[in-house]
Formats: C-alpha cells, structure tokens, sequence
C-alpha cells in the first residue's frame, strides 16, 4: 500500500553550479501549462490511498510566485492525508517570504527543507547560490515562527576547502538550531558547469576526513542515515519511505515511482510531460532485486536491516548466506539486536560495500 508521494517541481530562478537534477530555468508561462499536466497526472495515477508523507522538491517549488503557490497546493490538496501526514516544501532562502509561509502553513504544510550548503562567500558563489550568511541567519529566523521542522542542506568537499572552513560551516549550521541537517559532499557530475569548467573534486582521504569530522560535531544529534542528522522525532518519515525500500509515488517531471513490483521513471522532457506522456519507463523489479534494494537502501540508516523483515517478506535468512558471514567475520559489517548494520569504519566507504550487494549469486531467488 503506498503511504508517500513525491511531487517534483522543476522551476529555479538560477541555476547552481553542480546541478544535474531535473530543472528549467523559471518562466511563468511554462508553470502554468506545467501545474496543469501535473494535475491530470495525479488525476490519472492516484488511487485514492491515504497518504503519511507528501513532499514537494524540484527543483525549487518555492521559486514558484504565491498565486503558483497556491494553485500547487490546491492540486495537491486532492491526495488523501492521515492526521500527522509529514508534508514536506523544499525551499530556497533567497525565496522565503512571511507571504509564503502563511501559505505553506494554510494549506497544511509541516516540514520546510532548506537548501543552504554553505555560508561562505567564496563557496555560495563557486556554486552559484543567490543568498548570504546574514540573509540564512534572517530567513530560518522567520521560519521559526511558522515551522518546528526544518531540515537545512549541508555541502561540503568543496575544491580548496580547508577543515577549518568546514569547521566553520558547522559551528555556523549548528548555530542555526535546527532539528535536521542533511549534508552532501561535492559532486562534480556530468552536464553541469562546475564539470564543463573542468573542476577536480578534493583528494578522497580530505573528504573521507570531513566525514568524519562531520559525523563528531553534529554528535547531538540522532545520526540516522549515513548522511542525515536529526534532533529524535525529526528523523525525515518520506526519505525513511525510500531507505526502508516502501512504495511511493512520483508524480512530475523526471520523478520516479516505485508501486507494487513496478519501478517507473517519468520523462525528463517538460514538451512531452505537457502534452500528457508522463511514463518514460517502467520495469518489474524482480525478487532477486527487491532483495537487493532492501539491503542497499537499507544499510544506508545507522540501525540498518532487520532481519525479521526479510524473513517475514522474502521467506529466507540472510544470516544464512555465506557472503553476509563473510562481511561479518570482515567486520564490515555488524549483527546487533536482529538487525545487520554498516561497521562504522565503513560509513564513508558504504558505497563499496553496497555494491557487494548487486549480481550476488546467493540469493537462492530467480531474475
Ligand atoms: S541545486 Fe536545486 S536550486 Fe540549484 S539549480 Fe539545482 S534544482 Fe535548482
């Protein structure tokens, strides 16, 4: 049954350095033409299910004007809530207004997710963020008034970036008092300036320290997932959606969905979402990988898998497979209190370990 929904929003007023999400520069003509084909999108493909998490991400939803606002809002105000449904709006700072947030508030709006990354001069521009520090010192002023939940985005691994930079980062960040802190290390990806401008990322060991760093200051906080920080209670529910591998819907440009065995992403391509072809693909996920995203998802939270869960879904012990004991003697990884968690010397190197997880033989399940 699925209890969570992903609303992509693809409009940003300017465009950041690193970016290869899914975006259009923002024009009030496209929005328009855009919220419609959204609209008949969820009218075609929502069933009706009562949600637990709503997020709105993009893109920047809040580079949408107030009347745009408003009218998103209303579209999504068809899919069924319970009574503490987390609904989250991803938001630049630049953006917020006390005009928005009202809004946001009136039309049930309980979690605001702010991209901030850094607060250094030097570092907004190389990645082309429109605010400054005493512009993010304001804003999460004024959120406060209307939002106990607030997630602000951390980046760091920026080239040049001493430990001393980022430990002013997080002094700054934690002086924000902000019940979640999600961070991010510097990706210099395919088909975005920073890649065309030829920039290298840091030296690995730099960044794995900075990791590590990270994970000491912010040790006040729960630290849930590899990358996520948050005050206990504040722990984001829809991400949780996705690392416990539960169905959700995507709706929107270049969103992707996950409902029943059927994993579907949709077109990148805003001429064919408006006139109405939303799907771009769509394949059955097998049993052998819903396994394997159980565990690749999965790890990535602290507490990691329970085992009882893939008794209980999949019919079969994973203690029982000889690669998992393999990874136990290795100590890469830990079995505590029926669940098979991540060692943390391998937090920052998860991604080596995940990958163990794909073509293995043992699953003992077909294609
Ligand atoms: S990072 Fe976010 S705000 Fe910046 S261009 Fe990409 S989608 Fe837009």
């Amino acid at each position: 049954m699925i209890k969570s929904a992903y609303l992509h929003i693809p409009f940003c007023r300017s465009i950041c350095s690193y970016c290869d999400f899914c975006k259009y520069y923002y024009y009030p003509d496209m929005v328009s033409s855009y919220l419609s084909a959204l609209q008949e999108e969820i009218e075609k493909y929502y069933h009706q299910e009562v949600l637990e998490t709503i997020y709105l991400g993009g893109g920047t939803p809040s580079s949408l004007s107030l009347k745009e606002l408003e009218r998103l809002f209303q579209i999504v105000s068809v899919l069924k809530r319970t009574s503490t449904c987390e609904y989250t709006i991803e938001c630049n700072v630049e953006h917020i207004t006390e005009e928005q947030l009202q809004l946001m508030v009136r039309y049930g709006v309980n979690r605001i997710s702010i991209g901030i990354q850094t607060l250094q001069p030097n570092y907004l521009s190389f990645l082309n963020r429109k605010h400054t520090k005493e512009e993010v010192f304001a804003k999460i002023q004024l959120v406060k008034k209307y939002f106990q939940n607030i997630n602000v985005d951390l980046m760091y691994a920026f080239p040049g970036q001493t430990m001393e930079e980022l430990e002013q980062d997080l002094e700054d960040f934690l002086s924000l008092n902000v019940p979640h802190i999600s961070t991010y290390s510097l990706i210099i990806e395919e088909h975005t300036m920073l890649y065309n401008q030829k920039i290298e990322p840091i030296a690995e060991d730099l960044d794995a320290d900075m990791y590590e760093r990270i994970v000491e200051k912010l040790q006040n906080y729960h630290h849930y997932e590899i990358s996520n920080f948050a005050k206990v209670g504040y722990e984001s529910k829809h991400n949780l959606t996705y690392w416990n591998n539960e169905e959700y819907y995507g709706f929107g440009l270049g969103a992707s969905g996950y409902q029943g065995t059927i994993r579907y992403d949709n077109t990148r391509s805003l001429s064919h979402y408006r006139k109405g072809k939303y799907r771009y693909q769509e394949e059955n996920v097998s049993l052998k990988e819903q396994l394997e995203n159980e565990f690749i998802l999965g790890l990535r939270k602290i507490d990691g898998v329970s085992v009882d869960k893939i008794k209980r879904n999949y019919q079969m012990n994973p203690l029982d497979w000889q690669f998992i004991q393999k990874l136990l003697e290795e100590k890469k990884l830990e079995y505590q209190n029926g669940f098979l968690k991540l060692a943390q010397n391998y937090w920052y190197l998860s991604n080596e370990i995940l990958v163990l997880f794909l073509d293995n033989e043992e699953w003992g399940v077909e294609e």
